[in-house]
């Protein structure tokens, strides 16, 4: 019995004639921190949002938090929708563009999930929610909407806001690539605590010495397949594939 808390087999995407995905296979272990990496178009956040099914592989296996799901199969509609309804309960995700709800202050969107799937009163909520934006530095912005934070701010209202669901693991699409660069360290800081704190996580990201620090493991996509996965200090140091030491003459 294994004990990968994602395991994906032979996974295929394809937009339209696009092949973004052509059979990638990955685990990531309990507690362990992986990082994507992989030039632009790669299919790396094809393959996080295929992990908690944002997007549906064409064909494959995901098993993800004791979830099991075979894709390219026809099933009901009602037992489809209760499976994404597990997965996304059991897994956090942090977008690019944060996506937060503009009409909501930071603590009303860090408890809006609590509150409407897991059904927390209020008050528990509420209480919940301060404790996550105090994690992440933010108590004092509790009362405040998004438009009047910086980026960095928005980024780690989300941050709270995925584990506000108290998630198994949480995936992470490029958290700083929308911000500017002197708000990269507050966001990737909140991200190097949950990883001493043993939280499972998969980032895609091209921050390479913030990868060369919290990673357990670095994957190297390259047109839809892995091309290589190794220990951050192997990878940086003497990657295996011609691919990866251009891509990292490039990156650094
Ligand atoms: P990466 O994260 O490595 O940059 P992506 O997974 O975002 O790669 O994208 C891989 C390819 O898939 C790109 O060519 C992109 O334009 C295409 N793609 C991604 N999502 C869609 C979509 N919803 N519809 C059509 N094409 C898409």
């Amino acid at each position: 019995m294994t004990t990968a808390t994602i395991e994906l087999t032979g996974i295929r995407k394809a937009f339209g004639d696009l092949e973004v995905l052509r059979g990638v296979d990955l685990s990531v272990e309990r507690g362990e921190v992986v990082v994507l990496m992989g030039p632009s178009g790669s299919g790396k956040t094809t393959l996080v949002r295929c992990m908690n099914l944002l997007e549906e592989p064409d064909a494959g296996h995901v098993r993800i938090c004791g979830c099991a799901f075979q894709c390219g199969v026809r099933r009901d509609r009602r037992g489809r929708a209760r499976l994404m309804q597990q997965v996304r309960q059991r897994t956090g995700m942090v977008f690019q563009q944060f996506n937060l709800f503009p009409h909501m202050t930071a603590l009303e969107n860090v408890i809006e999930g609590p509150r409407q799937v897991r059904r927390l009163p209020g008050a528990e909520a509420v209480s919940l929610g301060e404790r996550l934006l105090d994690r992440v530095g933010l108590a004092d912005k509790r009362d405040v909407y998004p438009s009047r934070l910086s980026g960095g701010q928005k980024q780690r209202v989300a941050i709270a806001r995925a584990l506000a669901m108290e998630p198994q693991v949480v995936l992470f699409d490029e958290p700083t690539s929308a911000l500017d660069p002197e708000l990269h360290a507050e966001v990737l800081q909140v991200i190097r605590e949950l990883a001493a704190d043993g939280m499972t996580m998969v980032i895609v990201t091209h921050e390479t010495h913030f990868a060369r620090d919290v990673a357990d493991r670095i994957v190297f996509m390259d047109g839809g397949v892995v091309v290589e996965e190794a220990a951050p200090e192997t990878f940086f140091t003497t990657p295996a594939k011609e691919r990866v030491r251009s891509f990292l003459r490039l990156v650094d």
